[in-house]
């Protein structure tokens, strides 16, 4: 049995548009990013100067309306570029998608002046965003956020601490989601402050068991003055801007997960190919045939269940509850199916001689990241059978 080489996604693409952009990507994906993965993932590198190209490339903005410097792309062609890129290297991939998270504010619920002003900047004027809800004491309960913005005359001083921020560190802006009124949900604000910001500085990045080249580190708000120009929608506004972020964000979740299972199930397939015991390749044995088949399976399951969100979405429908399935599906089943892709290349597959064991530690995050799979679960009842009774 010949190694089987991985082929390209066959993808249902809507326009001659989203054919070009794939193809681009693919190609940017084989000269830029590909080839130095695992060794920046490795030395915790983080790849600036790609976002840069991508960037240059329109590639940063896609879903985002062209007045404004975006692509006007539908989501569902958005998730596959970012399924491309993830499968590549998750650093990016997941990237773009806190990214394209820190845009939504000001996208969907700013002024035309602060739009106008500065949108075509942050979607491709090569610009990286940061996304700031989660803090040290509230990660699940996001809602209980004790980042305070106090109003000073035209200006809002922002005092507080955001754990956990993608891009901390090296963003241009920041949307900030701080509490300027009564405790709870309806007390929050969202803030797009510069990057540069006087007072606000990162503190050292967190050590992780993966994404080694994406930045996560704790951001300190020391007294950030910022204009009301920069307060993004009405205030108290700020949790319902961060919740309807969140649930475009899970389909991008979703999609860099099944990015990272399609790479691991190429890397298993072509390996099982050419990997011989017993005077056979291993891919002959049906223990490893059924394992692949169903690795297969759970990533073409996940990528339908993206896709149908992504399009409820591009079609103005609800798809809040689809996005929580996406994201939980999707993100479990990279989770097995990287684990499955160890176990195919046995002991050479727990070496980092291959890049199976990345994309195990990989999966791992997209489980808790943007609501963690058990908080996936609670907004899936809640549609399913009601709200709790307490
Ligand atoms: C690499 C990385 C990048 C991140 N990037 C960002 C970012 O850019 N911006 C940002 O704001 N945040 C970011 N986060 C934070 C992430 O969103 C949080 O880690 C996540 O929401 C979980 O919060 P927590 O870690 O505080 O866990 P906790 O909320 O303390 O949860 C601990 C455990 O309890 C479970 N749990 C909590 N509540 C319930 C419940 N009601 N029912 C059942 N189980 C429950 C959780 O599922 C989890 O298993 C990032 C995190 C990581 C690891």
């Amino acid at each position: 049995m010949p190694d089987r080489a991985p082929q390209p996604v066959e993808r249902q693409l809507p326009t001659e548009e989203a054919r070009d952009l794939i193809a681009l990507v693919r190609d940017i994906v084989q000269r830029e990013i590909a080839p130095r993965a695992a060794e920046e993932e490795d030395a915790g590198h983080f790849p600036r100067e790609v976002f840069t190209l991508l960037s240059d490339s329109g590639l940063l903005g896609l879903p985002y309306d062209s007045d404004f410097g975006g692509g006007d792309q539908p989501y569902e062609v958005y998730l596959q570029v970012l399924e491309e890129l993830a499968a590549a290297r998750l650093t990016v991939g997941l990237g773009v998608s806190v990214h394209s998270l820190a845009c939504h504010a000001l996208a969907g619920y700013g002024t035309k002046e602060q739009q106008t002003e500065h949108l075509p900047a942050m979607l491709g004027g090569g610009l990286l965003g940061a996304y700031c809800l989660s803090e040290p004491s509230s990660g699940s309960d996001a809602a209980s956020l004790r980042t305070k913005a106090v109003r000073d005359g035209d200006d809002w001083i922002i005092t507080g601490t955001k754990a956990w921020i993608t891009h901390g560190g090296v963003a241009d802006f920041c949307t900030v989601l701080a509490r300027t009124g009564v405790e709870g949900p309806r007390g929050i604000t969202a803030f797009l402050v510069p990057g540069d910001a006087e007072g606000l500085s990162a503190a050292t990045p967190e050590k992780k068991m993966g994404m080694k080249g994406s930045p996560t580190a704790q951001l300190h708000f020391d007294g950030v003055r910022v204009p009301d120009t920069r307060r993004i929608g009405d205030e108290g506004q700020g949790f319902a801007i961060a919740l309807s972020a969140l649930d475009s964000g899970r389909l991008g979740i979703a999609a860099c997960a099944i990015g990272v299972a399609q790479a691991a199930l190429d890397e298993a397939v072509t390996y099982a190919t050419g990997r011989q015991q017993f005077g056979r390749p291993v891919a002959d044995f049906q223990g490893l045939r059924f394992m692949l088949a169903d690795m297969a399976t759970q990533i073409e399951a996940g990528r339908s269940l993206y896709l149908a969100a992504a399009r409820l979405r591009d079609a103005g429908l609800p798809f809040s509850r689809e996005a929580a399935m996406a994201k939980l599906f999707c993100t479990d089943a990279a989770m097995k199916v990287t684990t499955d892709a160890v176990q195919v290349l046995g002991g050479y597959g727990y070496t980092a001689d291959f890049p199976v064991e990345r994309y195990m530690r990989e999966a791992k995050v997209l489980q808790i990241v943007e609501g963690t799979n058990q908080i996936q679960r609670m907004v899936i009842a809640r549609h399913v059978v009601g709200p709790e009774s307490r």
